[in-house]
C-alpha cells in the first residue's frame, strides 16, 4: 500500500525526521480561511495528494505568493487528474529556501535480498535522469538487516558521490530513523526526494514516499486506517474482503481471467494479449476455492461491465475441477449473464465430472483443452 505524501510525512514525524508541519485541504470551501488558520508564512507551495511520483512535473506542485492565490490553486487542484490519480486532497506547506536536493531512501531489494539505501546529492524531481546519465551520482548499498546502518555506509554513499560532508552526522541520523520507520513498519519503500539542505545547513524532508507491505496491514492498525483516505478500486476492496487478489489491468478490455495461481494469471494474461485482445482485469483465486468461492469470484468479475468473457483457467489439485464448475454455472445462472460468456480450461481432479456438470447446465460456458484452445475460444467469441 502506498500512502500519501502528508501520511508518509505523519510517520517521519513520528520517527523525528525533520519535516515542515503543513495544512491537509479537501474541500474547495473556506480554502483561504483554513491556510490562513495553518498561520504559514508565504510564499507556500500547494501540493495534490495522490499515490504517484513526478507531480511536480505533472502540474500537481506549485506555488502562491498570498492567502488568494494559494487558495486558487488548492481549488484548481482538487479534482484534477494527475497521472491517473484524481486529487482529493491537497497539502500546503511553506516554501522553503533550498541549497541543494538530495535523494535517500530505503527499499527492500530482492536482487540483494536486503534492505538498499540508495543515496545522492542530486536528488529533485529529475533523479531518474541522474540515474541514466550520471550513475556516480547515486550510491547503493545492500544493508545488514542485523546491523541496521552504520557510519561506514554513511561515509561511503557520501564519498562516492561526492557529497559534503559537513551534513555527515545529520544524514547518518536521518538514515537511521528512515531505517527504524522503514523495520517497525514492514516496508517495502521509504524514500525522501527531495531531502532539502536548507539555508542554515539542516536536512529537511520535502516529500514522502512510503510503500507498506499489504501483509502487514494486519498487525499496523494506524496504516490500516490511512486505506480509507486512498482511492481504491471498488472490485480491489471487495475481492480483499474475501481474500482474493483482484488486479485491474486495462480500462478498455473485456475478458477476466481468474487462475489459481499469479504465475499461471500472468501467462494466460500474455496469451490472450498476444492474440490481439485486451484484458480488463484478472483475478487470484488463491488456493482450495469451493465452488461458493468460484460463484463469488465470478460474481466479482461480472460486476465490471467492460468484461463480457471470463476466462477461468485452474489446475485442481485441492481445488477441485467440479467445484470450480459448479460455482461457476452457479454464478452464471445468478447473473443471467445475457450477453456473457465463460470459457473454462481445468486440469485435475474431477476434471470430467465438471465438464458433465457443465455440459448439462445449458449455460453459455465453453469447456476447453489447454491453455492455447481456451485463447482460441476467446477470440472465437469475440469475433
Ligand atoms: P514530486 O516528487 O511528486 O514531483 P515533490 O514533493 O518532490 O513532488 O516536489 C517537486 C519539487 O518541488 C521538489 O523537487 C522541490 O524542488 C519543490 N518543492 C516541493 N516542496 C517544496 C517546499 N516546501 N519548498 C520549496 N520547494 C519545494
Ligand atoms: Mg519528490
Amino acid at each position: 500500500m502506498k500512502l500519501l505524501e502528508y501520511q508518509a510525512k505523519a510517520l517521519f514525524d513520528k520517527y523525528s525526521v525533520p519535516i515542515q508541519r503543513g495544512v491537509v485541504i479537501d474541500s474547495p470551501e473556506g480554502t483561504e480561511e483554513r491556510i490562513n488558520a495553518g498561520a504559514l508564512r508565504f510564499p507556500v507551495v500547494i501540493k495534490a495528494q495522490v499515490q504517484t511520483g513526478g507531480r511536480g512535473k505533472a502540474g500537481g506542485v506549485k506555488f502562491a505568493e498570498s492567502p488568494a492565490e494559494a487558495a486558487k490553486l488548492c481549488r484548481a487542484m482538487l479534482g484534477m487528474d494527475i497521472r491517473g490519480f484524481k486529487v482529493n486532497e491537497v497539502l500546503a506547506l511553506e516554501k522553503k529556501e533550498i541549497k541543494s536536493e538530495w535523494y535517500l531512501s530505503i527499499m527492500l531489494d530482492r536482487y540483494s535480498k536486503a534492505p538498499l539505501l540508495i543515496f545522492s546529492p542530486r536528488g529533485g524531481m529529475d533523479i531518474e535522469e541522474t540515474a541514466g546519465t550520471n550513475p556516480e551520482g547515486i550510491a547503493k548499498v545492500p544493508l545488514d538487516p542485523l546491523r541496521g546502518i552504520q557510519d561506514y555506509y554513511i561515509s561511503y554513499v557520501m564519498d562516492k558521490t561526492g557529497a559534503d560532508r559537513q551534513y555527515r552526522a545529520q544524514l547518518k541520523e536521518t538514515a537511521e530513523k528512515l531505517y527504524r520507520l522503514f523495520f517497525d513498519y514492514y516496508a517495502m519503500l521509504v524514500e525522501i526526494n527531495p531531502l532539502a539542505v536548507d539555508e542554515q545547513g539542516l536536512l529537511c524532508a520535502l516529500d514522502g514516499k512510503v510503500e507498506i507491505d499489504d501483509n502487514a496491514l494486519p498487525f499496523l492498525p494506524d496504516i490500516a486506517a490511512c486505506r480509507d483516505k486512498l482511492q481504491e478500486d471498488p472490485q480491489v476492496v471487495e475481492a480483499r474482503r474475501v481474500n482474493f487478489l483482484f488486479i485491474p489491468i486495462e480500462e478498455t478490455g473485456n475478458i477476466g481471467v481468474m487462475s489459481n495461481g499469479s504465475g499461471m494469471l500472468m501467462s494466460c494474461i500474455d496469451l490472450i494479449s498476444q492474440r490481439g485482445m485486451k484484458v480488463h482485469a484478472a483475478l487470484d483465486l488463491g488456493g482450495g476455492a469451493t465452488s461458493d468461492r468460484i460463484a463469488e469470484a465470478v460474481r466479482i468479475m461480472l460486476s465490471r461491465p467492460r468484461i463480457d468473457t471470463v476466462f477461468i483457467c485452474v489446475f485442481g489439485g485441492i481445488t477441485r475441477c467440479d467445484e470450480v464448475a459448479g460455482g461457476a454455472c452457479m454464478a452464471m445462472k445468478k447473473a443471467g449473464a445475457a450477453g456473457k460468456r465463460l470459457i473454462l480450461r481445468m486440469e485435475g481432479t474431477n476434471k470430467e465430472r465438471a465438464a458433465e456438470l457443465v455440459a448439462s447446465s445449458g449455460l453459455p460456458i465453453t469447456v476447453a483443452e489447454g491453455i492455447p484452445n481456451s485463447v482460441e475460444a476467446i477470440y472465437e467469441y469475440h469475433n
